[in-house]
């Protein structure tokens, strides 16, 4: 048993002894209710789910914000959760849609009672609020403390006794900096503490491949450890990417969670198979299927066939041929350009 207490997140459940969930943010304007772009937008929702999404928070910085959040929550398949800064009256208006979360900062909500107003109405709908801390915007008396972490973790618990004294016990706490050792250090402090579900992640982490390692460097240690809840890969690039990092930093952790496993040669001089184009043509609809197996795509026969028998399909060059394995067998001997057809046939079997 974790210890950690069970927040319930729509369909989703954060903490306990439940799954470590992995979440990814809006990163469009809110699209209009009744427009294309709404109904692309539930698409993009759906894409996201079957990647491996399992929250998804939206930006709401104004009422029309709220209303389209809400028409999008009505219909969407994956629990949605409202982020709002500054005004709590957005926050009062989102509750009063079929969201499955709120996210506020109660240092910038201003008075107590405005977060205790929407403390109550999320209370009364039964739904959960993330509350938490960000390095670049801590409360003034603890800014120039010369123990980082210590403040970050001071900040979160003083947002945290706030809650208690409110009588709401639903809360999910991050607490986020940029830098991968402050990362670990407030979360290890705060988990030795508390058993509340902490949301993971390095905050403005940079660039995909910045970003990717970041994360992986500060979630990865944390996540063995059993701190961490879900997570959000945080990253200037596409949800997508989010997600697929978050999903693969919890295999690195070794928490994966069913699903298709690629592997994929870098490719060098000895490749008669082009690994890199096949590879970002089949990612995505790979990484979409429910199968749990590993996939091979290789580029030539040096390392090729070895890694392809390993796997539950793979695909390796071999001279002018392209080879696809299943399970340790060759299954089909082809030419490069059958390699799609003969691969998606493969794909079905599996
Ligand atoms: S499998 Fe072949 S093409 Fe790919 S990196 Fe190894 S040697 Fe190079």
């Amino acid at each position: 048993m974790s210890g950690i207490r069970a927040v319930k997140v729509g369909k989703v459940i954060i903490g306990g002894d439940w799954p470590v969930s992995v979440q990814t943010m809006w990163k469009e304007p809110l699209p209009i209710p009744g427009s294309p772009g709404f109904e692309s937008a539930l698409k993009r929702i759906s894409g996201l789910s079957e990647l491996g999404c399992d929250v998804l928070r939206f930006a709401v910085p104004d009422e029309e914000a709220a209303e389209a959040l809400g028409a999008l929550a009505e219909r969407s398949v994956l629990p949605l959760v409202a982020d709002i800064h500054f005004d709590w009256r957005i926050a009062l208006r989102c509750l009063d849609f079929p969201i499955a979360k709120i996210r506020i900062n109660p240092g910038n909500i201003g008075a107590p009672w405005k977060v205790a107003e929407v403390t109550a109405k999320a209370k009364a709908n039964g739904l959960p609020i993330r509350i938490g801390v960000n390095s670049g915007s801590l409360p003034p008396d603890l800014r120039d403390s010369t123990d980082r972490a210590g403040a970050i973790v001071e900040a979160a618990e003083r947002e945290v006794a706030a809650f208690d004294e409110l009588g709401f016990s639903e809360i999910i706490v991050s607490m986020k900096a940029s830098d991968v050792d402050t990362t670990i250090e407030v979360n290890r402090r705060f988990a030795s503490r508390h058993g509340i579900p902490l949301h993971l992640g390095v905050t403005e982490a940079g660039p995909l491949i910045a970003g990717v390692a970041r994360n992986t460097a500060a979630l990865v240690p944390l996540l063995r450890e059993g701190i961490g809840s879900t997570i959000r890969v945080s990253l200037s690039d596409t949800m997508e990417s989010e997600v697929l990092a978050g999903r693969e930093i919890l295999a690195c952790a070794g928490l994966a969670r069913k699903g298709i496993s690629i592997v994929s040669c870098p490719r060098c001089g000895r490749a008669s198979f082009d690994t890199h184009a096949f590879t970002a043509r089949w990612a995505q609809r790979l990484y979409s299927l429910e199968a749990t197996a590993t996939v091979a795509i290789m580029g030539c026969v040096v390392n090729g066939p070895g890694e392809a028998r390993h796997a539950d399909l793979g695909i390796t060059g071999a001279g002018d041929k392209v080879i696809i394995m299943r399970k340790g067998e060759i299954a089909r001997t082809i030419s490069p350009e059958e390699a799609d057809t003969v691969f998606e046939e493969e794909l079905k079997k599996l």
